[in-house]
């Protein structure tokens, strides 16, 4: 595999905040020319088995994978883990601590929306969460626009459930180095997910990339589904600076809400150092 591969290596199913399921997801992978497939689930490894199983019968190589929830210096960042073992237990009980603790703030949040006078939002979110564990802001997105408060999830991010707007409820995730930690202690890789979509200053950013690397970070993602095309150059250039590997993936959700589809990125840019090089020992291949 080399750095033209067609891999992506970020979405997620209905284990998490998806609307597809693991095998809905590796069929349209399979379909839309992915060669490389990771299914990286928020803080969740339930659809690893299926995911698995479903690229196999296609024909199509696999990585496992995570994106887990870390608070770092008052800021949610996202830290995906590719090449990860599902069973090692140090990563499971920490991902079941990350878990921890949805509920009750998903019980805040519809507080915080019925007090600007819309009901019944935990209820309402519930009916769009195919794991109990995992209720989540897309599944609170999912039923404003449904219940025609918003137009879309986009719109409802920008009004709702976002820091400063009714909603928005400060949680502790995963430290860092814990997130790290587990993710390279079940023999996997650590990548900064989507960087841009932070709201960091450049001594902020450059701080969250120094600790990461300190950390053991070793990858970051520079062609994602949340980057535009400048960010595509400027995290390529963190990526060289940082001597980290670079990481594609699509953070592929749902047909309706998301706009890059599965396999549908750019290239990675040339001179960079594609994950899936370090990687290769741990790609599942079909037989
Ligand atoms: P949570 O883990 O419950 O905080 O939910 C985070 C999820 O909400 C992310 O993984 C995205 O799927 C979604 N999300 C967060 N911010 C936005 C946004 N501005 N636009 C669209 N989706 C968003
Ligand atoms: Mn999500
Ligand atoms: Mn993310
Ligand atoms: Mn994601």
């Amino acid at each position: 595999m080399n750095i033209l591969t067609n891999a992506d290596l970020h979405c997620h199913s209905d284990v998490s905040d998806g609307t597809l399921t693991p095998e809905a997801l590796a069929a349209r992978a399979k379909a839309n020319g992915v060669e490389l497939w990771a299914l990286t689930d928020h803080d969740e490894l339930g659809g690893q088995a299926r995911a698995i199983a479903a690229a196999a019968e296609l024909g199509l190589p696999y990585l496992t994978g995570t994106e887990i929830s870390v608070t770092f210096a008052g800021l949610t960042v996202h830290v995906v883990g590719l090449g990860i073992d599902p069973d090692n237990a140090q990563l499971r009980a920490g991902l079941a601590t990350t878990r921890g603790g949805r509920e009750s703030r998903a019980r805040e949040m519809a507080k915080q929306l019925a007090a600007v006078g819309i009901k019944g939002a935990f209820e309402g979110a519930l009916q769009y969460v195919g794991n109990p564990d995992l209720i989540s802001r897309t599944h609170f997105a999912r039923f404003l626009v449904e219940s025609q408060v918003c137009s879309s999830t986009h719109e409802v991010f920008r009004h709702y459930l976002t820091e400063g707007k009714p909603g928005f409820v400060p949680h502790r995730w995963a430290g860092l180095g814990e997130a790290v930690s587990w993710i390279t202690g079940s023999g996997g890789l650590a990548i900064l997910a989507h960087p841009a979509r932070y709201r960091v200053t450049p001594t902020e950013e450059y701080a969250l990339f120094s600790e990461f690397k300190a950390h053991g970070g070793q990858g970051v993602e520079v062609v994602t589904g949340s980057h535009s095309a400048a960010e595509y150059v400027k995290y390529a250039e963190m990526a060289q600076e940082f001597e980290l590997y670079a990481s594609r993936g699509s953070d592929f959700h749902s047909p309706e809400e998301s706009h890059t589809d599965l396999g549908a990125l750019p290239d990675l840019p040339g001179a960079l150092r594609p994950v899936w090089e370090a990687l290769s020992h741990r790609v599942i291949r079909p037989h």
